[in-house]
């Protein structure tokens, strides 16, 4: 008996590779991954960039200047050779009017074709030629004198496309994923109608097969209605599978990290400050969270400078005084180690041993700390990805914090978590990831929603403002000037090399080289550099004069962008801060008003500036308010970039824009409720085809 489940085929079609069609090859597959398809259904949500309409057919004489149209009349010549280059000009004439016909590209048998062909119909753009309109370059089609070919009945999509893909075969390919249509998986009716969403099936014609009278304007823009379907259900999909992680997180049980709190008391007398009341919220907060044997997931945010990493002391102290062990995973090597040199500074007057792992360890020493880490005679390991490797096994991972996170994907961030399972107890670590990116509403619903949220909203008192100022660099020598005599006057200073290239390589030579210069410039001022390539102990000894207040100059690449903490630091320099994003050079001037001076940031640029630079420079001067920045930075850049590229999740948006469409979020949270309370079987489907099995949220 034939199977009479040709539905479950059909759905089955649509998640199987592209290659499971048999006009794709190895080679179309390849070129069809450059453009994200690599299941048939990822075909779906390409959508067109333009539409050609080839519906009807335009008189000659109504063509317009720069419109694309579908002409159709008889040949009244074809001559070669008039004008500067070599072309073939047809002259096609209806009962309406005439045009020309140029072909710069042809061989004698096509011309020859051309000048016996006794009608033509043509797809082209209209541009002025000599005397009249004319084609460059149109498709024809030769008609024979009596039978016409029947037009099209949709509008004609065209689709970004790359190297090899030819339009044709992409509208194949998707004409085959359209045939596989009937079994998609669509929203609940109660969905659909409650925010008055066409159905999937309605939504994907509208925009791969329009109707003749669908604007053709209309249709590109993202605020049409299947446009905006369609990034609705995205959204939903990276909405949900974040909420899965997080049902079964919570639906696990760990270790309650129960403690008097003597460790932390000692430790908080030791500071030379108090905690300010945000502070002591916060850390109540995540406390609270410790104490239950559900996983704690909390993001802790707090704009740069406002005093993290004591709270994730205080966190560490909880769990090592419950008797497990603590990791804090930063995103560089240089702030990983300046976290090691705090974190010792401050817990082995605890008798609390740190140990570390970072990528440049030698081998004697990393297997001196992955037996310690794995007997638990470490009671707090501080490092880079490094921790997350697959030789790292925790006695007792009682608690993961993850610092700045947006430099991390979600992936990365799970890696380190399953680090807890592999321990004697077997359990998933509670996690405390901090960041001071703030993470908008937007952003929060998507890419984050699998956390809760704590936030610094207060910095420590005392800070000074910092000063900044937008100065080109035809006035380079003055600023030297001016190092000069802040160093004069003994306060220390960064200057800041940008990328010129993607090159860490090139950039460290351009700081190496301006470090030389600026040495040259300023006699008397000590001059240190630091760059990603230097090795790990030679960069410690540099950050560590400059500390220590032996090196007056510190000339730096991006290397120092998140968390490195100079607090007598009082003026920065960034070169070429045209280059920087906004949140990258609100991290950058953080290094700086960190202790109790008045502090000054002098934004470098080369000129001419562009529009969008001009913009992020006067937004980056108006103001320090790390919210307020990441909202300008938003309006200009869209969040894929507020968060890098790597934060997983993001970047794989194909029609949504969260800046755009951010409006959208509170439908998808509502319906999010809907779906997993009323059509779990929908969440599954939905997942699957926005984000496939690519993303492994769902493996805890
Ligand atoms: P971030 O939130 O950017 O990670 P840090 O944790 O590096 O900030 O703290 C910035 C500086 O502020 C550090 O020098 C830290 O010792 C100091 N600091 C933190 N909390 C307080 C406080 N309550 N009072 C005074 N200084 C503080
Ligand atoms: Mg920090």
């Amino acid at each position: 008996m034939p199977e009479p489940t040709s539905q479950l085929d059909e759905a089955a079609g649509l998640e199987a590779p592209v290659t499971a069609l048999e006009m794709v090859g190895p080679a179309t597959a390849e070129r069809l991954k450059k453009l994200g398809i690599l299941r048939v259904q990822d075909l779906l949500a390409h959508l067109p960039i333009r539409y050609e309409d080839r519906t009807r057919i335009t008189a000659l004489r109504d063509l317009r200047l720069g419109q694309w149209a579908l002409v159709q009349g008889h040949v009244e010549y074809a001559e070669q050779g008039r004008g500067r280059r070599r072309a073939l000009v047809v002259g096609l004439r209806d009962a309406s009017g005439a045009i020309q016909l140029r072909f710069f590209h042809f061989s004698p048998a096509q011309a020859a074709r051309l000048a016996r062909a006794p009608r033509l119909r043509c797809f082209g753009g209209v541009s002025q030629g000599p005397y009249q309109f004319e084609m460059v370059h149109p498709e024809c089609v030769f008609l024979g004198a009596g039978s016409e070919p029947p037009l099209d009945d949709c509008l004609t999509p065209v689709y970004p496309t790359t190297e090899g893909l030819s339009q044709r075969v992409l509208r194949q390919l998707v004409q085959h994923a359209f045939g596989l249509l009937a079994a998609a998986h669509d929203l609940p009716a109660e969905v659909l109608d409650r925010w008055r969403l066409p159905g999937f099936a309605e939504t994907l014609t509208a925009l791969h097969r329009p109707p003749p009278e669908a604007s053709l304007d209309a249709l590109v823009l993202c605020a049409h209605p299947a446009r905006r379907r369609l990034a609705f259900e995205e959204l939903l999909a990276h909405h949900l599978s974040l909420k899965r992680v997080r049902g079964e997180i919570r639906a696990q049980t760990t270790a309650a990290l129960l403690a008097e709190g003597g460790l932390k008391a000692r430790f908080l007398s030791t500071l030379p400050f108090t905690l300010t009341a945000a502070q002591v919220r916060v850390v109540a907060e995540i406390e609270a969270d410790l104490a239950k044997t559900a996983p704690m997931l909390r993001l802790l945010q707090g704009d740069v400078g406002s005093g993290k990493t004591v709270v994730a002391a205080c966190a560490a102290l909880r769990a090592i005084e419950a008797g497990s062990q603590a990791a804090v995973m930063a995103p560089t090597e240089l702030l990983a180690e300046q976290h090691l040199r705090g974190f010792r500074s401050w817990f082995e007057a605890l008798g609390i041993k740190v140990g570390w792992l970072g990528s440049r360890l030698a081998k004697s020493e990393r297997r001196a700390m992955l037996s310690g880490i794995a007997e638990g005679t470490l009671h707090l390991a501080v490092g880079t990805h490094a921790l997350f490797q697959d030789d790292v096994r925790f006695r007792r991972l009682g608690l993961a914090i993850v610092d700045e996170q947006h430099r991390f994907g979600v992936q990365q961030r799970l890696a380190l978590r399953d680090k807890g399972r592999d321990g004697e107890a077997g359990i998933v670590p509670h996690q405390l990831i901090m960041t001071a990116t703030p993470i908008p509403r937007t952003l929060a619903m998507t890419a984050y929603a699998d956390l809760d949220v704590s936030l610094i909203d207060e910095l420590p008192p005392g800070r000074q403002p910092v000063t900044t100022v937008v100065v080109p660099d035809a006035r380079r020598a003055e600023v030297i000037g001016r190092i000069a005599h802040a160093c004069g006057e003994g306060r220390q200073v960064y200057w800041v090399c940008t990328l010129i290239e993607e090159s860490e390589a090139l950039a460290c030579q351009a700081a190496t080289d301006t470090a030389a210069a600026l040495a040259a410039d300023l006699p008397g001022v000590r001059v240190g550099l630091v760059h990603g390539r230097m090795k790990a102990e030679e960069r410690d000894r540099v950050m560590g004069e400059f500390r220590g207040g032996s090196i007056d100059l510190l000339v730096a690449t991006t290397v120092i962008e998140v968390g490195v903490d100079v607090p007598d630091a009082s003026l920065m320099i960034i070169e070429n801060a045209e280059r920087l994003g906004l949140a990258q050079l609100h991290q950058l001037r953080g290094r700086v008003g960190r202790g109790t001076r008045h502090s000054d940031c002098v934004l470098l640029y080369h000129a001419p500036l562009s529009e969008l630079a001009r913009a992020r420079l006067s937004a980056i001067r108006g103001t320090q308010d790390g919210f307020a920045i990441a909202r300008r930075d938003l309006e200009l850049r869209g969040p894929g970039e507020l968060l890098g590229t790597r934060q997983a999740g993001l970047h794989r948006l194909k029609v949504a824009d969260l800046g755009r469409d951010g409006d959208l979020l509170t439908a998808v949270e509502h319906t999010g409720r809907v779906l997993l309370r009323r059509h779990p079987e929908c969440v599954d489907a939905i997942i699957r085809r926005w984000l496939g099995d690519a993303l492994h949220y769902g493996s805890v």
